[in-house]
């Protein structure tokens, strides 16, 4: 006698692209069961409260889209705080504005008008067809600009040399000339007020979760669960690396608090210099002021990603891509088994991305079934 599954998919990682995933299935009448080898949901979005301040655990996350369909998505789980990202840089004991604006030029270059740093910046540029991230920002901006905020940055974060790495790592970042500080250009940014975790919970109300639970220990019997799985773990790890690792970028996080109200002028400062030894400082209560009397700070140190630890940023250099071609090619044989998400389509998504993702995918399953 064949027992049928208890469900219809079985979830592997209650992240954001898990978590949507669940939400449009269990709308559309499907069964679901997220599970999640951590003891939490919302995958690296997670944040928790610690002394009245909502911290985010695995690095900052500011969510910022110009999609307004992720926008009014995300806006039925939580409500959004208005919040521009603004970051400063500190560079042999300066501080600049960041991302490179006229302000930033001010400060490197003396011009004072948005023409004298048009021109300045036409005088800096030799653009150049090299693919490889360090020519490209000194095509872009010059030598100087490129040795202040970018080399000793990028050195760190990635563990290697910037003309060794893509150009497509830096190419979001935007070059201006005018007074506009922001981080990013999305018309729609912000923070969801009490932190991505209770987004995540809302998102999965009503649906099973079971946290602490690692797929690829219980493969077999989780599997029997549920006619599909949607697996959002690293695809590399799913077929235990037979074709090799893929390689990730780790992170080490320091967390302090500290007894004043503020601890730097920026939600994040970033230490672009080679010689200290962590990328940036983040100040969690600037994402959602609340006018306490202390701070909580966070450092965050890069580092080697080894089997074990857990994979931050995937390495989208050539090599890698070839090694993630090989294991598409092995996943699209895994006829009952999705691949979603930044481990599981090994991209360097951002979150509205991952959203948007997650989406199209569910709504042509359910398209499909529906037929
Ligand atoms: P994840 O969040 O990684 O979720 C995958 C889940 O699967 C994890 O919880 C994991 O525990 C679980 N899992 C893995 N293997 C197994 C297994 N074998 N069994 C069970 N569970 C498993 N995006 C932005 O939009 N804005 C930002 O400012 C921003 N800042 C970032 C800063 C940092 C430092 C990092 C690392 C990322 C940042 N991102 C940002 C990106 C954002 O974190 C991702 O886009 C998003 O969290 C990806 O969601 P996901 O569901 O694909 O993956
Ligand atoms: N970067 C840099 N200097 C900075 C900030 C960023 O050189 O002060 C480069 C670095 O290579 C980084 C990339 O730009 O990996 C993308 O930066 P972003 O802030 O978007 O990265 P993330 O939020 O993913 O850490």
């Amino acid at each position: 006698m064949t027992v049928q599954p208890t469900y219809d998919f079985l979830i592997v990682g209650a992240g954001l692209y898990g978590a949507v995933f669940a939400r449009e299935m269990t709308n559309a009448g499907k069964r679901c069961l997220v599970v999640d080898k951590r003891s939490h949901i919302a995958g690296n979005a997670y944040s928790k409260n610690q002394d009245g301040i909502e911290v985010h655990v695995y690095g900052p996350h500011i969510f910022h889209t110009n999609d307004k369909a992720i926008w009014d998505y995300v806006n039925q789980f939580a409500e959004f705080i208005p919040y521009h990202h603004r970051v400063n840089v500190t560079y042999k004991g300066e501080s600049y504005s960041f991302p490179i604006n006229l302000k930033t030029l001010q400060q490197v270059f003396g011009v004072n008008t948005e023409e004298e740093a048009k021109v300045l910046l036409e005088k800096l540029r030799t653009p150049t067809n090299e693919k490889d991230l360090e020519s490209w920002v000194i095509g872009q901006v010059g030598q100087e600009l490129y040795e202040i905020f970018v080399k000793g940055y990028t050195q760190k974060q990635w563990g290697r040399d910037p003309k060794n790495l893509p150009n497509s790592i830096i190419k979001r970042i935007p070059i201006r000339t005018n007074h506009n500080e922001n981080y990013f250009d999305d018309r729609y940014q912000g923070i969801p007020r009490g932190g991505y975790t209770k987004l995540v919970a809302n998102m999965l109300h009503g649906i099973d979760v079971q946290l602490e639970t690692d797929y690829l220990e219980k493969k077999n019997d989780l599997s029997k669960l549920a006619s599909q799985i949607l697996f959002t773990g690293p695809i590399d790890a799913y077929f235990d690396y037979q074709l090799g690792a893929l390689e990730y970028r780790g992170l080490r996080f320091e967390t302090s608090k500290i007894e004043k109200p503020k601890f730097q002028a920026t939600a994040a400062v970033n230490y672009t210099e080679l010689e200290v030894p962590y990328t940036r400082i983040v100040e969690h209560q600037q994402f959602e002021p609340k006018g306490l009397n202390h701070t909580i700070i966070t450092k965050e140190y890069p580092l080697e990603w080894t089997k074990g630890k857990e994979p931050y940023y995937p390495i989208n250099d050539d090599k890698n891509k070839i090694l993630y071609n090989a294991y598409r090619k092995l996943a699209e044989k895994e006829t009952n088994v999705i691949f979603g998400g930044r481990l599981g389509e090994y991209k360097y998504y951002d979150m509205h991305q991952v959203i948007a993702a997650s989406l199209k995918t569910s709504r042509e399953i359910i398209k499909e079934s529906s037929k």
